[in-house]
């Protein structure tokens, strides 16, 4: 595949939606900015422009997308139906980077955005220009991360030219994207909230909301094919997704987790153990040891209580490791509280499971 990637400056951003809009209902692909992190929308109900979205990342067809919509009505025009639970947490949430998964209208959307499923993700984003886009052009729009298939997400417009230049219609550039990690994707059945994949909207948050308990799916090593039977799904609904790798650099990468205080001197010997087997090591760390570490890159993610800072700054750091030629990636962990559960889901996804816990 090889097509003329147009590029709007956030200068011409008007221009840019436009342009974009229109060459989305014309059944092309572009990439645009969310408050997550950077989306490759096509018309939710075209076949072939989804398609083009799944072959331009290389994204495995049993993955479904997530639809975007303008507002929340939208969602009737999707959705079978919606219960009080989740009308409350779509009032409460949205816009913002909370995704639901309900059960779908027959011939909604394509059967390729729902990978055959029975039911359609959803969300309305908050970002002025993701909402300006699929307002002009007139259709849901279904929307995965813009890189190719594996790789971390994008957070800036050059993150998606590096993975899709020549592969996609176009990019709007909007500047780096708030959050930095993906939206909450859930799943309410009866009066329980399944989280299927922690995000931008955190658990304390959608409990502050129902009141009752919010489930947490169990750890994904632990998920099974997707193809579930309809009764087991009830029980424990699965994101078919969240079997794949994800948001992996491309060197080797190690998760060092446990209280503050103990974590520098372990990440340093792993480092070091590294370093002397000829690798080229870099450290992903707080701002409060930066200075202790010694290794070929030291990466600062932010303040240890502030992980909200090293969400956003994530696939950034990851993305640099890769240009930097780094091949053994060693990271703190972060408390799991709040945005910090997303934060450590998708450490521990981008380290592949390589995990040390000291004590
Ligand atoms: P991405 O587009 O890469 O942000 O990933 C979207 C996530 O939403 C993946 O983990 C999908 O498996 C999940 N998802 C999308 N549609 C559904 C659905 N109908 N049921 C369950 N999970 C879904
Ligand atoms: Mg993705």
């Amino acid at each position: 595949m090889n097509v003329l990637t147009k590029y709007w400056p956030a200068q011409q951003a008007q221009l840019g939606v436009m342009e974009a809009a229109a060459a989305i209902a014309a059944g092309g692909v572009i990439a645009f900015p969310t408050e997550t992190v950077y989306g490759l929308g096509g018309n939710a109900r075209s076949t072939a422009a989804v398609e083009r979205i799944f072959t331009a990342k290389g994204r495995p067809s049993d993955n479904p997308l997530i639809v975007h919509l303008a507002n929340k009505k939208e969602v009737y025009s999707l959705a079978e139906h919606v219960n009080e639970v989740e009308e409350a947490l779509m009032e409460a949430f949205w816009p913002g980077p909370l995704t639901l998964v309900l059960p779908v209208r027959e011939g909604a959307v394509s059967p390729l955005v729902t990978a055959g499923l029975d039911t359609v993700a959803v969300r309305v984003p908050e970002h002025e220009l993701a909402r300006l886009l699929i307002e002009q052009s007139g259709c849901p729009i279904a929307a995965p991360s813009a890189n190719r298939s594996g790789r971390p997400s994008p957070t800036q417009a050059s993150h998606v030219l590096e993975d899709l230049n020549g592969r996609i219609d176009g990019v709007l550039d909007g500047g780096a994207t708030g959050v930095g990690l993906e939206s909450t994707v859930i799943r309410v059945v009866g009066r329980k909230v399944h989280i299927l994949r922690p995000g931008g909207v955190t658990r304390e948050q959608i409990q502050s909301i129902i009141g009752s308990t919010v489930e947490i799916s169990p750890p994904n090593d632990r998920e099974s094919s997707g193809s579930e039977s309809t009764a087991s799904v009830e029980l424990a609904p699965r994101s078919p997704g969240v079997k794949y790798a994800h948001y992996a650099p491309k060197g080797e990468m190690i998760l060092i987790t446990g209280p503050m205080e103990k974590l520098a001197a372990a990440v340093q010997r792993k480092g070091d153990q590294a370093a002397a087997s000829g690798r080229h090591v870099a450290i992903i760390c707080c701002e409060e040891h930066s200075a202790s570490y010694h290794a070929e890159a030291i990466l600062v993610s932010g303040p240890y209580h502030a992980p909200e800072t090293a969400a956003h700054s994530l696939y950034a750091l990851l993305r640099e490791c890769d240009e930097r030629g780094i091949d053994y990636i060693v990271a703190e962990g972060y408390p799991e509280e709040g945005i910090g559960a997303a934060l450590m889901n998708r450490l521990r996804k981008a380290a592949g499971g390589h995990e040390i816990t000291v004590d």
